[in-house]
């Protein structure tokens, strides 16, 4: 009965924040029973397969289709297909348009493979198109928060920001539950600004009006008024199926091959000799995303910051975090801390979930990536909220305000993320100074998390009761578990009414 099991075909964004919760989705639909495919280029596709796999070992309907990243007509060296390797705008911008001259091979495969849902990146509208050549349902998955798609909804709507005497002056947020204040300054240039990026932005949000519905990577106890807000006033029809990610990686094995960008480090290594030899809730996880990328000057202060606060620490630094003056310093802040055995230096990729997911981690220092924050939910552990870019400074205000288990480290200016790097002040209003974060914010930051007193006290039973809620919400009769049966069965009436209609047609 091939031919009656639902079809669905994922289209994922090639950057890991998109991509890697989108894999995890399209396992979970493998695992009830729905017929995957995953389109992705080679390099892509080889940080996944791995979990794919396993998944059709298992006895999964589950595969991956491979297009060709066209790497030699974009000036690329093979293998460059993803937007984390991009180290310069001029990389971005060759790794950008491979990106898009993908979208012919897409459309062809979407038509020879016929499937009966395409669950789409949030970042192709195009997909809203092919999906009605198909006559067939369209979903937009998007990759962050209920509360970021409102809020910058209403930015956009109002402009709150527009008029203010400063863009250090704080403006509140129209027509959401909780009273939400920011700056100008914490918001994407495209927004404060009427830029060129609005048409872009402008066509994906009009895709997802013109989609069936949109997926969400949340679950409703987290934030059930946004979830509400963005049915009700945005009129927009969605399901929250998260967190993914611990849903579907739910033993080592899996969590360890998540999202692997290089070789695997496991159990005995010794990251986690390090990690086996600290207290409980005694190290403090410093990750600041796939994309970011810091200044020497901010890698001092974070360097001290930490060291200073006498916290043990993880810290993930990038290898081109490192150019310059950053390599020696690096260097020799690695070696001291490793001697002291206060701190851990991971280079390049850290096997994120496998180290929130340790008793001796008590909390993180993160850029408010949507992931990394579910990720840490999950864990049960309160954040140093440090936003850097796009929706990161709406994120913040969710956990920071609304859920209150963070503790803001005072990021003032959202830049993006690949001149987050420079020094030069991206703005009129602030001068660099400014938009480095020093080293006493991050002391007292880390001191209110990791210590003994009572808002850090209150914060770690908030983040724990949220992370059993992250557990039961994809346990059978759940939330998230519930939107995910019911979607899969909606898709698979909307399939027999489009095959009933052409049986009357071809009468
Ligand atoms: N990640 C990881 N190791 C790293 C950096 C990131 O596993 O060293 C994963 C992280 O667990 C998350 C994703 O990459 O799933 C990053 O997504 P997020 O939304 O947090 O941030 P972005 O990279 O999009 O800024």
């Amino acid at each position: 009965m091939e031919s009656q099991q639902l079809h669905v075909i994922f289209v994922p964004f090639p950057t890991p924040g998109h991509m890697i919760p989108m894999i995890d989705t399209a396992r979970l639909f493998a695992k009830h029973g729905v017929n995957v495919t995953i389109i992705a280029t080679h390099a892509n596709a080889s940080t996944f397969q791995k979990s794919i796999d396993s998944d059709f070992n298992l006895g999964y309907s589950i595969k991956t289709q491979l297009i060709h990243f066209p790497s030699a007509q974009v000036g690329l060296p093979e293998g460059v297909e993803n937007v984390k390797d991009a180290i310069s705008t001029e990389i971005l911008g060759k790794i950008s348009r491979g990106i898009m001259m993908l979208q012919h091979q897409i459309e062809i495969m979407l038509h020879d493979l016929q499937p009966d849902c395409i669950v789409s990146d949030m970042t192709y509208p195009w997909t809203v198109e092919s999906a009605a050549k198909l006559n067939i349902p369209r979903i937009y998955f998007y990759s962050s928060s209920y509360f970021s798609n409102c809020a910058s909804y209403f930015v956009r709507k109002y402009r709150p920001h527009d008029d203010l005497v400063s863009e250090k002056q704080k403006f509140t947020i129209p027509c959401l539950p909780h009273t939400i204040e920011m700056t100008p300054l914490q918001l994407a240039d495209w927004i404060r600004v009427k830029t060129s990026a609005t048409g872009a932005f402008g066509a994906m949000f009009d895709s997802e009006k013109r989609s069936y519905g949109t997926l969400y990577n949340s679950f409703h106890e987290l934030e059930s008024d946004y979830e509400t807000l963005s049915k009700t006033t945005m009129g927009i029809k969605s399901w929250s199926v998260g967190p993914v990610s611990a849903w579907i990686n739910n033993d080592d094995e899996r969590k360890a091959n998540r999202g692997n960008m290089e070789k695997n480090i496991g159990k005995d290594s010794e990251l986690f000799n390090w990690l086996n030899s600290k207290p409980n809730d005694s190290v403090i996880y410093v990750c600041f995303g796939s994309l970011t990328r810091l200044s020497h000057a901010q890698i001092v202060e974070l360097a001290y910051g930490l060291e200073n606060s006498g916290s043990n620490f993880i810290l993930v630094v990038r290898e081109k975090d490192k150019d310059g003056d950053g390599e020696d310093f690096l260097h020799d802040f690695a070696k001291r801390v490793t001697e002291s055995k206060k701190g851990y230096i991971i280079l390049n990729w850290a096997p994120q979930l496998m180290i929130l997911d340790h008793p001796s981690t008590g909390g993180i220092v993160t850029h408010c990536g949507w992931n990394s924050i579910l990720e840490s939910l999950n864990a049960g552990l309160p954040m140093i909220t440090w936003p850097m870019f796009a929706e990161q400074f709406y994120n913040e205000r969710l956990l920071v305000d609304a859920l209150k288990i963070g503790v803001s480290v005072g990021s003032k200016v959202n830049k993006f993320w690949l001149n987050i790097g420079e020094e030069k002040a991206p703005r009129l209003d602030i001068v660099e100074e400014e938009v480095v974060v020093k080293r006493e914010e991050i002391v007292k930051a880390v001191e209110i998390l990791m210590g003994s007193g009572q808002e850090g006290k209150a914060m770690r039973m908030r983040a724990k009761n949220l992370s059993d809620a992250a557990k039961r919400t994809v346990e059978k009769g759940g939330h998230s578990y519930n939107n995910l049966i019911q979607l899969i069965d909606e898709l698979k009436s909307l399939k027999i009414t489009r095959e009933h209609e052409k049986i009357r047609l071809d009468n």
